[in-house]
């Protein structure tokens, strides 16, 4: 028997009990007469200790022990003269009566501690090893925390896990496929899954209406920290449903979770549609842990001699409270941010509402103090405010504002890590006209229905239609997001069209979803919600990587098993593949 008990089992209760414990050398230290080891496992540490006096040749072989040693010893619980309160076998210690080393260790080549010295890339290479620490420990195990509870609330309300496959057919999710040839039909690939997504459909067909899956979709993207080839999803579909009933079962689940996980009681999940979310933040994916929302001053800023404002179609400022004591250099440098070319503003006129009533700004050459009041109110701005103004086209302007509005709210320290704020971005465009290929791409994807209301517009002006679409926002990062599908095959068939498709290629590649829809399609919709993102929501980190138990590094490479790499001139043969010239 290895073990009777695990190493943070033990406390007070178990004084004077035989026990035998199984694992690793944490550290030994060597006090003369007497020697301590701290013995580890998954559970916990449990110190040992031997006897110079009364037994010393089990202390001389504990000397010699190094650490990650991985060891059996059994021997008796007793009290501690001097207690740990900071782990919870820290009142007892057993009294070692036998050794057997079950392996030995070379050293580590890092500290197995939580602070250690090993840089990236080494605890990349000895995955194995990092994942000893208590760190990336406890990350795996709040990952199979959540994984648990999403689980357990979606099976009590009747969901059904079902498995789909991974060598499939390309699914049209706008990234790059990975795709595996295949040695049985020669010159042919499958690809791997960027998401279940057409599979889930054919299941609501086959009337299963409450799907769900903990799956791994793989999309061959330029990596992010937030971004892995392979991750993971929480997929879900549901039959019979209109866009209300998702948004009511998954914010359901995220309460769910968040009180589970964080004890946190997450209340209104506020809904915003797309177009004021662009217009009132700039972003998709909105912070709302904190206003400063835009304020549109085309009409107030406008035809005062001020070209810069006059040619451009969008002035919008945000007010931040309180800042009107920045100084020159400080004002300086926040023009400087926004020209960073990430950010790309020309320029950025500010205006201090001073604590005494008077403004003084950038733009003082081309504007009374009563135009500058007239902002100051339309802002909602006080005195001691610093209001900040950017102009140009559009999309350009609402993007560097929404930079400059999280800036400056991290610079208030308004974005709070244990402060959450859920919400709803609702009725996408459907449809995203696309300059460079010169058509129109699907916003979410291509069987994302139109909102019934403006079905008629579908034929005549596609690029004006919303979809009943949506995504879930924590904290300004998207949790997920999801659709009420088209289940009629003419509606379908025209999307496709929309999207550049012939009927041909429409049917080579989706006849099968078409002629479903033929068979009994029920209305349905569904949501994927990134399983990662929201365990490392949970942990308060923004780097997906530390929640994954084997990551890829940013070049898509595991370091560790050294992949990808070439294969076998025999390999490729059987594959009918060719490798050609790579330098
Ligand atoms: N398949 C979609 C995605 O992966 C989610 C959905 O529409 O359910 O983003």
């Amino acid at each position: 028997m290895y073990r009777t008990h695990s190493c943070g089992e033990l406390n007070i209760t178990n004084v004077s009990q035989e026990v035998t414990l199984s694992g690793w050398i944490q550290k030994s230290r060597d006090l003369g007469g007497m020697t301590f080891i701290d013995l580890r496992d998954r559970y916990g540490i449990t110190q040992l200790v031997f006897n110079m006096d009364t037994n010393a040749d089990l202390c001389q072989k504990a000397r010699k022990l190094g650490r990650e040693f991985v060891l059996k010893i059994s021997g008796i619980v007793t009290e501690r003269e001097s207690k740990n309160a900071k782990i919870s076998t820290g009142d007892i210690e057993i009294i070692v009566s036998e050794i057997k080393i079950l392996n030995a260790s070379k050293t580590p080549p890092f500290t197995i501690e939580n602070d250690t010295d090993g840089g990236e890339e080494i605890r990349m290479k000895y995955r194995y090893l990092d994942l000893r620490r208590n760190p990336l420990k406890e990350n795996l195990m709040l990952r199979n925390k959540v994984g648990f509870e999403v689980r357990s609330y979606l099976h009590g309300i009747d969901f059904m896990e079902v498995e789909t496959p991974y060598l499939i057919k390309s699914t049209p999710e706008g990234a790059r496929d990975f795709v595996v040839p295949s040695r049985m039909n020669p010159g042919t690939f499958y690809a791997l899954p960027q998401s279940p997504q057409t599979f889930k459909q054919l299941l609501m067909i086959s009337g299963y209406d409450r799907y769900y899956q903990l799956v791994k979709c793989f999309r061959d993207e330029d990596l992010r920290a937030d971004r892995q080839p392979e991750f993971t999803q929480i997929d879900c579909e549901m039959s019979f449903v209109e866009q209300d009933d998702i948004l009511n079962t998954f914010e359901g689940m995220t309460k769910h979770l968040f009180k589970k996980i964080k004890n946190v009681e997450m209340s209104g999940f506020p809904r915003i549609k797309y177009d004021d979310a662009m217009r009132l933040y700039g972003s998709d994916k909105p912070d709302i842990r904190f206003g400063m929302q835009f304020v549109e001053l085309n009409e107030l800023a406008q035809n005062k001699g001020f070209n810069v404002f006059d040619s451009a179609e969008l002035v919008i400022g945000i007010c931040a409270p309180g800042l009107a004591t920045y100084s020159r250099k400080q004002l300086d440098k926040l023009v400087k941010f926004v020209q960073k070319p990430q950010i790309g503003a020309k320029g950025l006129v500010y205006v201090k509402y001073n604590e005494d009533g008077s403004f003084k700004s950038s733009v003082d050459k081309f504007y009374s103090q009563e135009d500058l009041k007239a902002w100051a109110d339309k802002m909602e701005a006080k005195p001691g405010d610093l209001m900040l103004v950017l102009s140009g086209d559009t999309a350009h302007t609402q993007n560097a504002l929404n930079v400059l509005r999280l800036e400056m709210g991290d610079r208030l320290e308004l974005r709070d890590k244990n402060t959450y704020a859920p919400l709803w971005v609702i009725d996408f465009p459907l449809l995203e006209w696309n300059e460079d290929s010169k058509r129109y791409h699907a916003m979410h994807h291509p069987f994302t229905a139109p909102k019934p209301e403006e079905m008629h517009l579908l034929e005549s002006e596609p690029g004006k239609v919303h979809a009943n679409a949506y995504d879930l926002v924590i904290n300004g990062v998207e949790i997920g997001g999801g659709s009420i599908r088209i289940f009629d095959k003419d509606i379908q068939a025209q999307m496709f069209k929309h999207l550049g498709f012939t009927d041909e290629e429409a049917q080579e590649q989706f006849g099968f979803l078409m002629e479903a829809f033929e068979y009994g399609a029920p209305p349905h919709g569904g949501i994927a919600l990134g399983f990662d993102r929201l365990v490392a929501m949970f942990g308060g980190s923004d780097s997906i990587r530390d929640y994954i138990a084997f990551p890829k590094n940013n070049s898509g490479q595991d370091i560790m098993i050294s992949s990808p790499s070439a294969i076998a001139d025999a390999q490729l043969e059987e594959l009918f593949l060719e490798v050609k010239n790579i330098q």
